[in-house]
């Protein structure tokens, strides 16, 4: 069953065409369900209920989180990376919950900061990439340099698979490499010419472009792109339809089924009978006085049934998943269960964790779900300098549910939360307020960014005599460098080979 799950992420810039796109692919693999629009009918009438009951009563949106969409009997679960002002630490940890990603780059930007992040984020975990350079019906950059942008910036292999015949207002069209069609963009959907063979002819300047780009760079090759040393590169309009269906049977040709995924003792297959999954990413309430939490579970092996009980490694007692959200719960069938690679959204009140494993015999323990370094840090200061048991409670809490990190300095008493997107500074102060009655507000801090160290005793006390300043604890007492630029981490990373500078740390 497996075999037929595509679970991937679309990973781009604010403005690249990521909306776009993803209208575009769930109209074109015929969108079973957007946002809850389950059939109503016999189970799956249930299931939407479930749905909106949830979204009603507890305030929780999961709307756009996962969308599941069916083609050639191929179920393809597109996970939402946010962005724009929500981009979080939940951005990057989706990244850890798909087998391959889609890479959105603007025709005229070329590779942008947002895209760069994401992408090295995907190669932590060697996550395959294919890459649709949008906006082709819009004056571009060259497609050369364009190629030669993502294979410099990204050290990858590039890999035409199309090729625009024209930008701009000189666009005509979009040749197929492997087909040789040519797809126009007139009439009510796109229109194939016949292929080149046949008798289609190209501009001469673009059957120049396509001999030196097909002598340029290296042909397709599967394991290459699924080991995640080559992206094939496909040109489009999303905005216009084009190029999108071919990047929908990319994704079922190319793009890897459930991957295995390492657990502490040895790697868990998704063919293995017993059910098992991670969980990596808690949606809260708006409200936040109500602790209702949604928690997104990506399957890893066996076939969920609702009801099932499940055993998560924070709490050490089985939960019975009586109400879970299924989101591709399209019909009868499939509505009460779910295979390796889908994601199930379970209703709880705080007692799931990002990072924590679900299984069966509570016997497995996912690794390689990692804490991301914060790009932005603040000092917490107290408006009553009594709640500091409270505030510190509050802080290691909100850490351990992944909202934001704490570290507590070596010298100094002013703790510092680190955070990749600055929406979770709001959710903390509101929360702080809210659940734990401690007023406190955000200064500014003299540090850009932090590290988590690693190396023998020798090489860290040796490093502590000269850094006391910057050093502090995370909240499960690992040692951090505070750093005040990213230019700092690489200083001190080549003053003290002994010691490794992380920028991800494993939970
Ligand atoms: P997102 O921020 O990445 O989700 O980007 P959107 O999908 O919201 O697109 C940003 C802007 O670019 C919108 O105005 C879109 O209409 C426009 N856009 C997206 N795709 C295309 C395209 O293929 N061609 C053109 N000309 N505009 C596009």
């Amino acid at each position: 069953m497996s075999q037929t799950r595509r679970t991937f992420a679309i990973i781009s810039h604010p403005d690249a065409g990521k909306t776009t796109l993803t209208e575009k692919l769930l109209l074109q693999g015929g969108a079973i369900h957007l946002a809850g629009e389950v059939k109503a009918r016999g189970q799956a009438r249930r299931a939407r209920s479930d749905w909106m009951k949830i979204e009603q009563q507890r305030g929780i949106s999961v709307t756009s989180s996962v969308m599941t969409f069916e083609r050639e009997g191929i179920t393809f679960n597109l996970l939402d990376t946010p962005g724009h002002e929500d981009f979080s630490e939940d951005t990057y940890r989706t990244l850890t919950a798909v087998d391959s990603a889609i890479m959105v780059i603007d025709a005229a930007k070329g590779i942008e900061p947002q895209t760069r992040k994401l992408f090295e984020v995907c190669r932590l975990r060697s996550v395959p990439i294919i890459t649709f350079i949008n906006k082709v019906d819009r004056e571009g950059r060259a497609c050369f340099d364009l190629m030669d942008e993502v294979a410099d910036k990204l050290a990858l292999d590039v890999c035409p698979m199309s090729w625009p015949i024209g930008m701009g207002g000189q666009f005509q069209g979009i040749l197929d490499l492997d087909s040789r069609k040519v797809s126009r963009p007139e009439g009510p959907s796109r229109e194939f010419l016949g292929t080149v063979e046949e008798g289609v002819t190209l501009p001469d300047d673009v059957a120049e472009e396509l001999e030196l780009a097909e002598a340029g760079y290296p042909t397709f090759d599967i394991d290459a792109y699924r080991g995640g040393d080559l992206t094939p590169v496909f040109f489009g309009s999303a905005l216009k339809n084009f190029g999108v269906s071919e990047l929908i049977d990319a994704i079922a040709r190319f793009a890897p089924p459930p991957r295995p995924q390492p657990s502490e003792a040895g790697t868990i297959e998704p063919d293995n009978a017993e059910v098992t999954g991670f969980i990596f990413k808690v949606q809260a309430n708006m409200d936040p006085m109500h602790r209702d939490r949604i928690a997104f579970m990506r399957l890893v092996s066996g076939t969920f049934k609702r009801g099932m009980k499940l055993t998560p490694s924070g709490l050490g007692k089985p939960i019975a998943v009586h109400s879970p959200i299924l989101f591709f719960a399209q019909d009868r069938e499939l509505a009460d269960s779910a295979e390796p690679g889908d994601i199930i959204g379970i209703p709880n009140h705080g007692t799931l964790r990002v990072g924590d494993t679900l299984s069966e015999r509570n016997q497995v323990r996912f690794t390689g779900l990692p804490n991301f370094a914060p790009e932005i840090l603040r000092r917490v200061a107290l408006k009553d300098p009594t709640k500091t048991k409270q505030l510190r409670k509050a802080l290691d809490d909100l850490s351990e549910e992944g909202v934001i990190q704490v570290f507590y300095p070596e010298i100094g008493s002013q703790w510092v939360v680190g955070v990749v997107g600055q929406l979770q500074l709001d959710v903390l102060i509101s929360r702080l307020e809210a659940e734990y009655k401690v007023g406190a507000t955000l200064e500014a801090a003299p540090f850009d960014t932090a590290r988590w160290l690693k190396g023998t005793d020798k090489a860290l006390s040796d490093f502590a005599e000269f850094n006391k300043m910057n050093l502090a604890r995370d909240r499960d007492g690992d040692p951090v460098f505070m750093a005040r630029s990213a230019w700092d981490v690489n200083y001190q990373q080549e003053r003290n080979p002994d010691l490794t500078f992380c920028a991800t740390k494993e939970r």
